[in-house]
């Protein structure tokens, strides 16, 4: 990061500049990546412009809210408190003092149904049994004491032997209580998959991740971060961008779906890799191939508004797959974030995983809700009766899938990219799914911008 702070501001726009209307950068996406490039550039002095397909900013960063005034998360959950750039951004525009914790315990099912709690690893280690302690302090050792250390929010080293395998090969050796009570949920809550769809270069990531961080979220709603973002910065909204226009091989502008194009000497793409993908010519040949076929997981998230608090320690729960059910994972947010839900009623949210998370696409919305709520009884016996509201939220990109070799192929992917000209890419994708890597993604590309790449 040294670097890029170094280079931001050595690039002043000239005073003589300031009447000229020429567009330095455009940036696509008004996501924390694509707004924290653009507030970077704009600091600089730079004349910048933000396209944003919807009505909002925020993109993946999104709140629920209810005519009542509770709110809960709907996207981007957490803000963990080894996210250094994003709090140095929080702490510039005055925000850190709207820092709340977020905690609390797990209720896990067992077996037979029944549940167990968990505050914290002594809890853990009396669920799994003696094995699965053993199994436990081993995984522990070898992928969080002796791991291999790289950068938690930049993928920028490949390490094969974490990579190249999914987390239920490397891990088969492990009893079916750890199995059951930690790698399922594990991969589940950090990667919503299951952990044959996970690579273990993730696992290892959000294992050190959970272990030595605290958990927060902003009073308002982590969106609000967004917000104040963009509203530092020109937003055009409801604009959304067909493609990418080249001259002589080098990208100055882009092409709106409605058939306007704007020219600009350098486009910051922060839209989801696919789509990314989707606006670059065929001249970027393997490069669009490889960004459209980039594999997202897609979530489709029911939000259940009670009339009352429930009566239960936890503020997340995890199915057990003997249940062999859709949404193994549920979210009590008047729990997990208090100061969104002032009522006290409880917001119960349903998460499936990936792979059967895509078979929700083809449902219709009565049919999500119904699923979730008869998978959820299991949680909240006899919870159907207070349910007041319930709402779908979808995210058909939901978050990047880290599956065995992604991180070789991104790795690939971003040596490529250093090559283009008038183009640079920002977001979670390229990274990891966390937000601090939309910030620090959104300053790489600002440094890049600058320097006239
Ligand atoms: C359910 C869920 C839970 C999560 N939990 C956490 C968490 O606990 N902690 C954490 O750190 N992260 C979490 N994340 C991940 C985090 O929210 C995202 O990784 C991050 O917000 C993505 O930011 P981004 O700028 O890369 O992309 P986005 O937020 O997706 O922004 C991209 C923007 O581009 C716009 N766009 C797309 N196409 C076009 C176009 N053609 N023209 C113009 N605009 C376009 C989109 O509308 C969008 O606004 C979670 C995400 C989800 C969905």
């Amino acid at each position: 990061m040294t670097e890029i702070k170094f280079l931001f501001c050595k690039t002043h726009r000239r005073e003589e500049d300031e009447g000229m209307s020429d567009i330095d950068t455009i940036v696509v996406g008004a996501g924390i990546g694509g707004l924290t490039a653009a507030e970077s550039l704009k600091r600089c002095g730079q004349k910048v412009l933000v396209l944003e397909a919807t009505d909002r900013p925020g993109g993946r960063m999104v709140k629920i809210t209810r005519k009542n005034g509770d709110s809960a998360e709907a996207g981007a959950q957490g803000i963990h408190s080894n996210y250094t750039e994003l709090l140095a951004m929080l702490d510039r525009f005055g925000m850190k003092d709207q820092l709340r914790p977020s905690f609390g315990k797990v209720q896990y099912l067992d077996h037979s149904g029944a549940p167990r709690i968990s505050g914290g690893s002594s809890d853990l280690a009396r669920i799994v049994g003696a094995q699965g302690k053993l199994d436990l302090g081993y995984f522990w050792m070898k992928y969080f004491t002796f791991a291999k250390k790289f950068p938690q929010f930049e993928a920028v080293r490949d390490i094969p032997e974490y990579d190249n395998v999914s987390a239920a090969q490397e891990l088969s050796w492990a009893g079916r209580d750890f199995t059951d009570f930690v790698l399922r949920p594990m991969s589940w809550a950090m990667a919503n998959s299951t952990p044959d769809k996970i690579g273990m270069y993730y696992i290892v990531n959000g294992l050190r991740l959970r272990m030595t961080t605290k958990i927060m979220g902003l009073a308002n709603g982590n969106e609000s971060l967004t917000q104040k973002l963009a509203n530092t910065v020109p937003v055009r909204y409801g604009a959304r961008v067909k493609s990418v226009v080249t001259t002589k091989g080098v990208v100055d502008g882009i092409e709106l779906e409605d058939g306007t194009s704007i020219k600009a000497s350098h486009v910051i793409l922060s839209c989801t890799a696919a789509i990314a993908g989707q606006l670059l010519t065929e001249e970027f040949g393997p490069i669009k191939r490889f960004l459209t076929d980039y594999t997202h997981t897609p979530l489709s998230l029911v939000f259940f508004f009670l009339d009352r608090p429930v009566d239960r320690e936890s503020y997340a729960f995890m199915g057990h797959p003997f249940r062999n059910a859709m949404f193994n994972m549920a979210l009590d947010h008047s729990k997990k974030t208090p100061f969104l839900a002032p009522s006290g009623k409880a917001i119960i949210s349903a998460w499936p995983a990936f792979p059967r998370s895509v078979d929700l696409i083809k449902k219709t919305d009565a049919e999500i809700i119904e699923q979730a709520r008869t998978d959820l009884e299991d949680f909240f016996p006899g919870f159907s009766p207070w349910i007041e509201e319930a709402r779908v939220i979808h995210h058909h990109r939901a978050v990047a899938r880290y599956e065995p070799g992604m991180y070789r192929k991104v790795l690939d992917f971003k040596k490529k990219a250093e090559g283009f000209r008038g183009l640079s890419f920002a977001g979670t994708d390229y990274d990891s799914i966390h937000m601090e890597s939309g910030v620090r993604s959104g300053q790489r590309a600002a440094a890049r911008a600058l320097r006239g790449a």
